[in-house]
């Protein structure tokens, strides 16, 4: 057993009282619904979206949901709620969205309960994506079920080194899965050099990068600067759709 399964076999241990049965709980940040997924091969698909609290870095630069892991801006305490998958799963039934978009944070710090809330996703008909940071060893229980990985990798312009955010066992899991994409959110055009190096050195494919920002204006003109770099390298273009329509609005 890895060590961080058993943080967190302990921690739901503890929260619920049993010792062994698999965690059917997990710590949410929102539930949100009446939106489209915004990035990725699916842009522009309704999805329901469940974002799970909780992440192993700090993309303090520039990430978007801070509130469900920095702990100095924000009151974690209050800006989560223990959900049971079958609560989760009774949500989603209802909705008409085919597509559910599990995200974070880092769902898959969580991954044990995640399992079971994949699979009653998938039972109830619906197509599970997971937006990931790529540095959790995905297990095979959780790829098998056909879950979408969108794998968003870090650049230095995250801020952190990359010891910190490329795990190479994980990474390879997901080159090697059956349905995954890469992202790269890209600050500046001189970014592009890193993933040049990063696909060479990994074998990376389905590369989509994206801008930087939280405004229309940053994301139509950083989308525009992308192109002839994208044209050169054979990359694609993610928009952000809920940022060109919504900007930096929580729960779209
Ligand atoms: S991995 Fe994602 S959620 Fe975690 S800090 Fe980075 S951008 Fe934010």
């Amino acid at each position: 057993m890895i060590v961080e399964d058993a943080v967190q076999l302990a921690a739901v241990a503890s929260a619920s009282g049993t010792s062994t049965a698999t965690p059917r709980t997990l710590w949410i940040a929102e539930t949100f619904a009446d939106t489209i997924q915004g990035e990725g091969p699916s842009a522009g698909t309704p999805a329901l979206f469940i974002r799970l609290s909780g992440c192993n870095l700090e993309c303090r630069p520039w990430c978007d949901t801070p509130y469900t892991w920095d702990r100095e801006r924000f009151d974690l305490t209050a800006e989560r709620t223990r959900r049971s998958v079958s609560d989760l799963a009774a949500w989603a039934a209802v909705r008409p969205e085919s597509l559910v978009v599990l995200t974070g944070g880092e769902p898959l710090m969580q991954q044990l309960a995640l399992i079971p809330l994949v699979r009653a996703l998938v039972d109830i008909g619906k197509r599970v994506e997971i937006e990931t940071n790529g540095t959790y060893l995905p297990k095979p229980k959780l790829t098998s079920l056909g879950v979408h990985f969108n794998v968003s990798l870090k650049l230095a312009n995250a801020g952190m080194p990359a010891l910190r955010t490329i795990h190479l066992d994980a990474l390879a899991a997901y080159v090697d899965a059956p349905h995954r994409a890469f992202k790269f959110v890209i600050c500046d055009l001189s970014d592009l050099d890193e993933v040049d190096a990063m696909v060479a050195r990994y074998g990376l494919t389905e590369v989509w990068v994206m801008p930087e920002g939280t405004t229309p204006r940053a994301i139509v003109d950083g989308m525009r600067a992308l192109v002839p770099a994208v044209v050169q390298r054979g990359y694609r273009i993610s928009p952000r759709l809920h940022v060109l329509m919504w900007g930096d609005e929580r729960g779209r």
